[in-house]
């Protein structure tokens, strides 16, 4: 069964002690909640504060997950972080695929698609990311686009690879504007990506896998958009940093 998700992504904020202090914060009111339901909460954290965050929360209540990961195995990538080191720290997801790191990093469907394969083969939890821009919603091409994003990412992603992934749809002039995609234009998009899982993979993993919106989420936002029957919770930029915009944020996907 498909679970509701709100995850957080910090990008580059905070430092390890802040981090760790907003992850317990978070973790403090999770457990509060009734664990009978099926939802899960992920902090998308910067590489240096995963230890310092895992060990922060109670990892039965709070995931960690990295914003990224090499799309090598090992050896000469000066600067590099591997999922295999991001797996050996109890770290369980990465955020692949960002329209940060597609913009500003040079992240192509081709890389997306090797580190998506070093995810499964350490066994992380990718939370795969893509969105239109602007010009291309404007020019009406944004189905396209996202089909292309995805069919491209998962050319290599088999069925048993597809159950451990999770879909943020988030349309680039969406992030960090304020202009959050209407429920109806969400809607619109995340039953188009579930029809293109389903003729992929079949109906039943495509009902299972969970796809996420992300772009300006706030808690005035949240809710209607969580409503929507094929969005299954939120990937959350901004707003994850402020503790009771994030708490309300996790609260709109149990309503
Ligand atoms: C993001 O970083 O994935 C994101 C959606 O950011 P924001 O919520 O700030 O738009």
């Amino acid at each position: 069964m498909r679970k509701k998700i709100v995850a957080g992504n910090w990008k580059m904020n905070t430092l390890p002690a802040e981090g760790a202090e907003l992850a317990k914060t978070i973790c403090e009111h999770v457990k509060t909640l009734s664990q009978e339901e099926k939802y899960k909460i992920i902090l998308g954290v910067p590489f240096t504060h995963i230890d310092r965050v895992v060990k922060a929360v109670d990892l039965k209540f709070v995931k960690v997950s990295a914003q990224d990961c090499a799309m090598y195995d090992s050896g000469a990538y000066t600067g590099e972080v591997s999922a295999k080191m991001i797996k050996s720290i109890n770290c369980e997801y990465a955020i692949i695929g960002h329209s940060e790191r597609r913009q500003y990093f040079g992240d192509s469907d081709e890389v997306i698609a090797k580190k998506l394969e070093m995810c499964y083969t350490n066994d992380l939890s990718p939370i795969l990311c893509c969105g239109e821009k602007l010009e291309e919603r404007e020019n009406n091409s944004h189905f396209e686009v996202v089909e292309k994003q995805i069919l491209n990412a998962l050319s290599n992603v088999d069925a048993g690879k597809m159950q451990k992934t999770i879909i943020a749809y988030e349309p680039v002039w969406a992030i960090g504007t304020g202009k959050t995609a209407s429920p109806e234009q969400a809607q619109e998009m995340h039953e188009f990506i579930r029809k293109i899982l389903a003729k992929k993979y079949g109906q039943e993993i495509a009902n299972d896998t969970s796809i996420l919106y992300g772009g300006s989420v706030n808690s005035k936002n949240a809710q209607q958009l969580f409503d929507c029957k094929d969005i299954d919770g939120g990937l959350v930029g901004g707003a994850s940093l402020k503790p009771n915009e994030f708490i309300a944020i996790i609260n709109a996907i149990r309503k």
